[in-house]
């Protein structure tokens, strides 16, 4: 697949295999371009950006609309594609894409609803016989930087209100799985003006760093690694920046839970995409008292997972985006069964497999709980009281999402006030997310929301216009 800029397809001598985890098969080649590719896309966007304003918000919202009905026709394709670049369980993929069509279909409501507000000047000092109101005005070219894992629905959460509000975009995929990104961006193109989506292949560390750094581009939207986000903070500027990044999101289980329920929510939480979501379930902090019960029931569930080709409907549990990703996770878990962690299943490397494993007796202190740990893996930490998960679930450098299971209405007011994370779920595990909802986290798990409406806001510019009406 070649990129799209400015309406035409751009190649490069230089390509890259796109490579399926779980057989090594060469889907696709795509281009690895360098500056001055970037900068012809920065330009194209630039380009562009007269179409996009010059157009109704009425019809940007149509454009929408029609994007998603050619999403919905192709969306077995696009799946078939996104398992095979990814690894994913099919009923997986299929999930992903019924999601990025409600990203669009959210998109494309959202752009008839770009407010301003009238401001009362008169309420200032100095300001009687004045009227004002304010208007939310595009930032010009946004550039969205998107990881694996959700490489489809993670990009749409970037595009679709950029568009929706007026910005032209610039979409740098992820170098290894680029391609349902890039065959979404030609969708995109046949509804909007050439230039108004472009596509940049190549590496992060080269072409991402000259968007991040390119004084012609007004907004990163970002995705992925802390190590990264915090290199495109100190680099980006005076341009807007928003930085969706790790997690290491606790799920804490009090003696009054019912454990069937965090049962289920660690299968769903800890073993979705093979544990690599941002949002997963990644340290299990429970008490003392139901902890041998629950461990007992979780390998019980865990055994009925079924992994094996990403294609087969029966596939629970698929590949690692790679074998390299597989490898650190495995020895991730073996330095914690070192320092005296216990594995309860799994805990077993197979190429870009890694099985769902259940791992006991981990300490806060243990490097897989101190870092995101990316694969299916379910740590369990035990503690004696609501007090102590708290502190356990905050020694953290993330704060993206958390999930608290009791049946004490108390108890459950008291983790949400003092869990410091974007988002507190109470009886619901941390790796659940409506595409409309603000979604981001604190500490260094990141900058700013997105959710549609959210993400508009931080992709417009607030102008005000002041009336002397004396
Ligand atoms: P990553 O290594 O940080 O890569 C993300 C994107 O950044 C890729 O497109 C990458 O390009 C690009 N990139 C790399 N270096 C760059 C640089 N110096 N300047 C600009 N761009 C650069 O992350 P990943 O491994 O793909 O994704 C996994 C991480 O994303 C995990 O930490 C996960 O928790 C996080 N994540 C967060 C959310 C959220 O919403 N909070 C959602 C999903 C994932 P290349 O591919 O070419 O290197």
């Amino acid at each position: 697949m070649d990129m799209l800029i400015g309406g035409k397809y751009v190649t490069s001598e230089d390509r890259q295999d796109v490579k399926n985890p779980f057989n090594g098969e060469v889907i696709d080649t795509v281009p690895i371009a360098h500056l001055q590719t970037a900068q012809l896309a920065i330009d194209a966007a630039n380009d562009a950006k007269e179409s996009l304003t010059e157009m109704s918000a009425f019809k940007v919202s149509n454009k929408l609309y029609n994007v998603v009905e050619k999403l919905k026709e192709h969306k077995e394709e696009f799946a078939e594609l996104l398992t095979r670049e990814v690894g994913k369980p099919i009923n997986e993929s299929l999930v992903e894409l019924d999601r990025s069509i409600e990203t669009l279909k959210l998109a494309a409501e959202e752009a008839k609803r770009i407010y301003g507000e009238s401001v009362p000047l008169d309420a200032g000092l100095n300001g009687k016989g004045f009227f004002a109101f304010t208007q939310r005005l595009p930032l010009g070219v946004v550039a969205a930087i998107t990881p694996f894992n959700y490489p489809l629905n993670l990009t749409i959460h970037k595009i679709a209100p950029a568009i929706s509000c007026k910005n032209t975009v610039i979409v740098k995929p992820p170098t290894e799985a680029p391609l349902t990104v890039m065959m979404f961006c030609e969708l995109l193109n046949e509804e909007f003006p050439d230039g108004v989506v472009n596509t940049v292949t190549g590496y992060g560390s080269e072409v991402g760093d000259y968007l991040v750094t390119s004084p012609e581009v007004n907004k990163i939207s970002f995705t992925g690694s802390v190590t990264t986000g915090l290199m495109i903070s100190q680099k980006a500027g005076m341009k807007k920046v928003t930085l969706e990044l790790g997690g290491n999101d606790p799920m804490i289980v009090l003696k009054d839970a019912d454990i069937d329920k965090a049962v289920k929510g660690v299968i769903n939480g800890a073993f979705l995409n093979a544990g690599q979501v941002c949002m997963g379930v990644k340290r299990i902090i429970i008490e003392e008292e139901i902890a041998d019960e629950f461990a007992q029931k979780l390998v019980g569930e865990t055994e009925k997972l079924v992994m094996g080709n990403p294609l087969d409907s029966k596939t629970t549990l698929g590949t690692l985006i790679s074998e390299n990703a597989a490898r650190q996770v495995e020895e991730t878990v073996n330095n914690a069964v070192e320092d005296g962690a216990e594995i309860l299943i799994g805990g077993a490397r197979e190429g870009a497999f890694y099985q769902a494993t259940v791992i006991d007796k981990v300490t806060p202190c243990m490097d897989l709980v101190v870092n995101e740990t990316f694969g299916p893996v379910a740590p369990i930490i035990r503690i004696d009281s609501v007090e102590e998960a708290i502190e356990v679930a905050n020694d953290t450098e993330y704060g993206l999402q958390a999930g608290v299971f009791t049946e004490s209405y108390s108890n459950a007011m008291k983790c949400a006030r003092e869990v410091e994370a974007g988002t507190v779920f109470i009886n619901k595990q941390s790796t659940f997310r409506t595409d409309n909802m603000p979604f981001g986290g604190f500490k260094n798990s990141g900058v700013g929301k997105e959710g549609i409406k959210y993400a508009v806001e931080e992709m417009t510019k607030t102008k005000l216009i002041g009336l002397n009406l004396r």
